[in-house]
């Protein structure tokens, strides 16, 4: 299961924002199993923070090393929420021209 909210914590409180982009490790040295996996998800605020930690806990083997990227959420839903966003959009232009 994605958790609903961003990995950000400070002070032991979690970041309520909801997650805008999934940070993979991509084990670049296990070429043939394709060897992606999620470590966290971040928010638009905090992308650049969670990936400095992310590079510090891999240079501390904390977390397995290989390439950090960071996939937008949004593309991997786009054929579900596509139509709600158009309606949406809709109902905003219908306001304006009244
Ligand atoms: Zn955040």
């Amino acid at each position: 299961m994605i958790p609903e909210s961003c990995s950000f914590a400070y002070n032991g409180s979690q970041c309520p924002l909801p997650p805008q982009f999934i940070i993979e490790i991509i084990d670049e040295g296990d070429v043939n199993n394709n060897n992606k996996f999620m470590i966290g998800l971040t928010c638009l605020d905090h992308k650049t923070v969670l990936e400095k930690k992310f590079l510090l806990l891999q240079a501390n083997n904390v977390v397995p090393t290989g390439k950090i990227v960071l996939t937008p959420i949004k593309v991997i839903h786009t054929d579900c929420i596509k139509g709600n966003l158009e309606d949406e959009e809709e109902v905003k232009l219908k306001r304006l021209l009244e």
